[in-house]
């Protein structure tokens, strides 16, 4: 991760096309566009890859997880469970249908505790969101059994962990719906963009009017098209679609190269007894995308951290006090910071935040470091980088 760190001639190919039809908008101008379809032709593709019935293309993957929600009806008042650590587009999203995020604590997984989960549940909760953080996953059997027993939808948070899979199955494609992030910096990027992936008919429906102004794409004249339902744009360009068409098509390269790269650095931290791994769920195959582990305490965490910044070991982080994905420096959130009026409903629910602690968090956010894992590093790279990391932890112990 990323993507675009490999870009080549199947980038380039796949955007020229839509340069040279001119057509940049992924609906109607059928005349004009060459037979290009590249929004299409990418849904189809991730219908296929991530073994889903539908996939609804959309502007990111914020705009994924609104879409995803608002396709599974959640709105004014409803609760909505996702983790303390994440990015902050998880709630970003909830607060934008007028929705409450409700956080919950994190185990050793790095994604949500199921446990905590349970006692998060009110009437009010409609959602359990987990987030599959640093690509791997949320013990999604538990959560399953949770929703099942308690009538909730089950929507992942798939954006760091595409090509990741859970007992055999592709994350996101999983749960009632799944999200998908295409922005920049992903394993798979288009620029920007994002998806909504489900098997449900209904849900697809809704994503498919809901991001282009309620429009029910029937027929192919734009104009007789009718709106059974508000909607707003969320809409994804064929020039990013293009660019995300031909990443698709090399996700199982990036993921094994992240795996080969991933192997190599965990084997060599393995011989330090003192660290131990982030727990994977049985079933669960992570997609490499980063190399997570726990420090026996947050001071030696600390530690570690500054002399992997000062030894020139890039791209490690650990987010205790990281402002984009962890509930501590969230005060936009905690006060509610906002440039236009929120309603009561949602201001009271969000009150629980003034005062509730998250120690479980706490003790593993602040003991962990999260290790991203580069495509384009040489073998050399990686193994220099190994030793380094082994030299920088020892150091401190
Ligand atoms: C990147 C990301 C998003 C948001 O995706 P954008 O495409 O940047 O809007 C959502 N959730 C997680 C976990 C992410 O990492």
């Amino acid at each position: 991760m990323p993507g675009f760190e490999l870009f080549s001639d199947l980038e380039r190919n796949e955007v020229n096309d839509v340069l040279q039809s001119g057509v940049l908008m992924r609906y109607g101008f059928d005349g004009m566009r060459n037979g290009h379809w590249k929004a299409k032709e990418l849904e189809k593709q991730l219908e296929q890859q991530l073994q889903v019935k539908h996939a609804q293309l959309v502007s990111s993957g914020t705009a994924a997880v609104s879409v995803a929600l608002a396709s599974a009806g959640v709105g004014a008042g409803d609760e909505v469970i996702m983790p303390t650590f994440t990015f902050v587009a998880s709630f970003e999203a909830i607060m934008m249908l007028g929705a409450v995020p409700v956080l919950v604590d994190i185990d050793n997984t790095l994604t949500l505790c199921p446990n905590k989960v349970k006692e998060a549940i009110t009437p009010k909760t409609k959602v359990i969101m987990p987030v599959h953080m640093c690509g791997s996953m949320a013990n999604l059997e538990a959560l399953q059994d949770i929703c099942k027993a308690h009538n909730l939808i089950l929507i992942e948070d798939s954006s760091q962990a595409t090509g990741a899979t859970y007992k055999g199955k592709p994350l996101g494609s999983i749960g009632d719906l799944g999200c998908l992030s295409l922005d920049f910096v992903k394993i798979i990027t288009a620029g920007e963009g994002g998806a909504v992936l489900t098997n449900n008919e209904d849900y697809y429906r809704h994503a498919d009017h809901y991001s282009d102004h309620g429009h029910d794409h029937v027929g192919n004249d734009r104009g007789a098209e009718t709106h059974p339902f508000l909607g707003y744009n969320f809409r994804i360009s064929e020039l990013h679609a293009a660019v995300g068409l031909a990443q698709l098509k090399r996700l199982d390269e990036f993921v094994s190269i992240q795996k080969k790269n991933y192997t190599i650095i965990r084997e060599a931290l393995s011989e330090v007894s003192e660290i131990t791994f982030r727990t994977v769920p049985e079933g669960g195959v992570e997609s490499y995308s980063f190399l997570s582990f726990f420090l026996p305490d947050s001071e030696i965490a600390t530690k570690v951290s500054q002399t992997f910044n000062a030894n020139g070991v890039d791209a490690c982080w650990n987010y205790y006090n990281n402002s984009w994905h962890y509930i501590r420096e969230w005060q936009h959130l905690k006060n509610i910071k906002s440039l236009y009026p929120i309603s009561e409903e949602v201001k009271n629910g969000l009150n629980y935040l003034q005062s509730k602690t998250f120690e479980q968090s706490d003790h593993y956010i602040s003991r962990n470091i999260s290790c991203l894992i580069k495509l384009s590093w040489t073998e050399a790279e990686v193994e220099q980088r190994a030793l380094k990391m082994v030299e920088a932890i020892k150091s401190n112990l």
